[in-house]
Parts: structure tokens; sequence; C-alpha cells
């Protein structure tokens, strides 16, 4: 939370020297607070309150970057309907050290072949976990090499032994990996790997209270780049801090908790995983890690994050352009729905499975559904009209029938006036449209 222009003000020295380039301290202190101004400007402030104006002025949760593009952390609010969630949850799949070179290759390639595309989206898992088990330092640093060189994704190093992560985090810290874990035992040596390589790193501890007093003292080294991992393992443990680390650290600022939180799956049955990882997506792992690599237990898991994780106030919207399905002619149906995402390609799938080469329009709605869109004023014959003109739908074909959503039927008279086509009613649900385009020809 932002500090006001009077709680900065008593922090700076009140000398009123004008050095900062503003005759008074107070007036510094508000052009601080409107964001007018940098605290650097000021030359006399102590070390004491730049660190706390620093701190007062820094995000509840930190952002930490690893890997390809994996932001975590960075959010400020405990509920997505009180502003929205920045950062969706980064997916990361486990690799054991402990498979065999052809299992290993095998794995690889599933996991490389994660990619899905959904209502206009594409969506893909984030990076790898490469977990040591083996025991086998020299093995270790070999699969975080392969696997690394098959892939572009982000990387997790997860390694007990100090020296096995060292070998094989060194030969890849450019790619910027996320390391760990630092524990009670081992922080000093792998928080200062982490250091010296500038790279992220998780510091584990069972419990909140022993996670920050180890927090405390990873910090005391002179390091700030954490992931934080409570150490539980079961769903009921894992989800109870999860949400106590996120409302310590946005409604009392509790920095030693103001780091993203890492989560690991624990169940074997991979159904029952998903379960748990939907869990940790809707509250409030930054990153999860997850044994299965198969597309159609991820799939589920993923379009839940980007549910999560798309702006309340902004709905997903596609391009309010003329569309084609399939190889269009001069014969092909012409369908009108709105720009809501969801609705859309409800429609287009429908329209695909109809197998009939059809046009589309979505009309601009603000990406809400036919119904609100209707209610809101958004859906009317003469913004379809518009529409219609601007997309050069009359020069692609030469009938002049237009279908509409079953909902609105009652704007057929007024849209086939405004027109001069024939309008059609077509079904109120997209589920309709197969049956519905029988009757067509
Ligand atoms: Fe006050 Fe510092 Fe500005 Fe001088 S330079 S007026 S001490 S804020």
């Amino acid at each position: 939370m932002a500090l006001t222009g009077l709680e900065i003000y008593k922090q700076l020295p009140k000398k009123n020297c004008g050095e900062c380039g503003v005759p008074t301290c107070l007036a510094f202190a508000m052009a601080l607070a409107s964001g007018k101004a940098a605290l650097d400007s000021c030359p006399y402030v102590t070390e004491a309150a730049r660190e706390n104006l620093d701190s007062a002025a820094a995000p509840p949760i930190k952002a930490i970057k690893f890997g390809k593009d994996s932001v975590l952390g960075d959010e400020t609010v405990l509920f997505r309907h009180d502003k929205t969630f920045y950062h969706p949850t980064t997916l990361l799949i486990h690799v054991s050290d402990s498979l065999s070179d052809d299992e290993l290759s095998a794995k690889i390639q599933e996991i490389k072949g994660l990619e899905f595309e959904r209502v206009g989206l594409q969506y893909s898992i984030d990076g790898v976990a490469i977990v040591q088990e083996s025991g086998d330092a020299a093995r270790y640093a070999k699969v975080a090499a392969t696997v690394a060189e098959a892939t572009d994704k982000s990387l997790l190093l997860l390694s007990n032994d100090v020296a096995a992560l060292k070998a094989a985090l060194e030969p890849l810290a450019s790619r910027k990996p996320l390391i760990g874990s630092a524990t009670a035992d081992n922080y000093e040596a792998v928080v200062n790997l982490a250091k010296d390589n500038s790279v992220p790193v998780i510091i584990k501890a069972e419990g909140l209270e022993a996670l920050e007093e180890l927090v405390t003292k990873a910090q005391a080294l002179g390091y700030k780049e954490f992931v934080l991992d409570p150490g539980s393992r079961t769903t009921v443990n894992t989800l109870e801090n999860l949400t106590q680390f996120r409302r310590l650290a946005i409604k009392k600022k509790f920095r030693p908790f103001g780091f993203p939180v890492i989560a690991f799956t624990v169940n074997q049955d991979p159904m029952e995983e998903i379960m748990e990882a939907t869990v940790y997506v809707a509250k409030y792992a930054s990153a999860v890690v997850l044994k299965t690599s198969k597309k159609a237990h991820l799939l589920p898991l993923m379009t839940l994050r980007q549910n999560i994780y798309t702006d309340p106030q902004k709905p997903i919207q596609v391009e309010p352009k003329l569309h084609s399905v399939g190889n269009v002619d001069e014969n092909s149906p012409f369908y009108i729905t709105t720009n809501f995402s969801l609705t859309y390609y409800s429609v287009e799938g429908e329209v695909e499975t109809s197998k009939i080469p059809s046009y589309i329009l979505p009309i601009d709605t603000d990406g809400t559904s036919v119904l609100t869109a209707y209610a809101a004023g958004k859906f009317e014959p003469e913004k379809i009209v518009e529409a219609m003109n601007a997309s050069g739908i009359a020069d692609k074909v030469k009938h002049r029938n237009i279908i509409i959503p079953g909902y609105v039927a009652v704007i057929s008279g007024k849209l086939s006036e405004l027109s001069g086509w024939k309008v059609v009613v077509g079904p109120r649900e997209s589920s309709g449209i197969v049956s519905f385009s029988k009757t067509l020809s």
C-alpha cells in the first residue's frame, strides 16, 4: 500500500534546504507520494529512512523472475474480484534424474508436446523441475544439461546435495533457473550459490515459524530472491499454508512471507494429482510441480488457470471481424454472434462440426455473451448492420440470409428492415447448430 505524503514526510530530514529541487521537505514528500520525484534527489535521507521508504513502497509479494519468462508473485489482492491476479501459476513437470536415457528422452518429448489452443489462446507448460533422486551428482548434471539442451522452457533444479546442485547449475546459470532447496542445514551454501549465480532460490522449512526464522537468516546473507516452500506435503496442510502466506503478505504486510510460494503435488494417481493441483492454482501457489505430463490430464488444469488469471473486468474477446470456417464460398451460411471468446468459439466449434463451411461475424459487444449484450443495448440491429457493412459480407455471398442466435429472435424484424436481408432465427444454444444446419439446404 502506498504511503501518504505525511507518512513520507515523517521519514525525511526536515532541513528544508531545497537541494531536492523543491523548497521544503513537505513539498518533496508530496511529490514523492504522487510519484513525481525520486528519493535519490534528497542527499540527506538516512539509510534507515531509505530502507523504511523502499520497503513500504515495495509490493506485498515480491516478483521473482526465472527461466524463459516465468514471473512468480507480485500479486496485490486476496481475491480475484477485488482487482485481478497478475501472474498465472507457473506449472512445472517433475523429471527425475533416475530415469534411463530412453525414458528421459520420451519424457522430454512428451513435455515439449504440451501445447494447446483453446478459445483462441495458446497454452503451454512453463517449465521442467529436474529433481535429483539418483544420488549421483554426475548423472544429475548430465540430465540437467540434456533437458536444458532439448527445451527452452524454464528450469527448476532441485537437489539436497549442494555439490550436485552447483555442478548442474553453473553451466546453466545463463538460463537463470530457480534452484532449491535451501534448508536449515544448508541454507548458507545454497543461498550463496544462488547469489553468486544471480538465480532465485527456494527456501524450505517445515511450518510457518521455522520458515520465518529461515527466511530472516537467509536475508541476512544479503540476498532476497526467494521462493518459499513450507514443506507441507498433504493437500489440506498445503492449502492452509498457502492461504496463511497470502493473508499475512497482503493483509499484514508481513515481510518474511512477502515472497512467492511453490507447491508440490503428492498424489500418485494422475486424476487425483490434477485435483490436488487445482486447489493450489486456485489458492495461492505461484508455482506447482506436477508429475503427470499427459495432455489429457493437464488441459483442464490449464483451463482453470486461464480462467482464474483472466482480468475479471476484461472478458476475453475475439477480433470483431468476419471469420470463415472451412472452404467458404458464395453459398456459405452467414452466422452472427458476439465477440465474447467463449461464445464465439462455442459457435465456431459447432459450425465446424456441422461440416458446412460458413461465415461467422462476431459483433463487438465488449466481450459479453448474447443475452448480456442484448440487455445492455450492445447487440442492436443498427450495430449489426454497421458491422455487416464493414465486414464486406455482401460481396462474399450471393444469398442474403443472416442467421441470428435464437435468444435475440426479437430483433428479427428491425434487423431485416435495416439490412434488407432475410433474418433466420437460429438455435438458442450453440449446441443446436449442428442439427439446425441440416435444415439450411
Ligand atoms: Fe528536505 Fe532533503 Fe529536500 Fe533538503 S533535499 S528540502 S532535506 S527533502
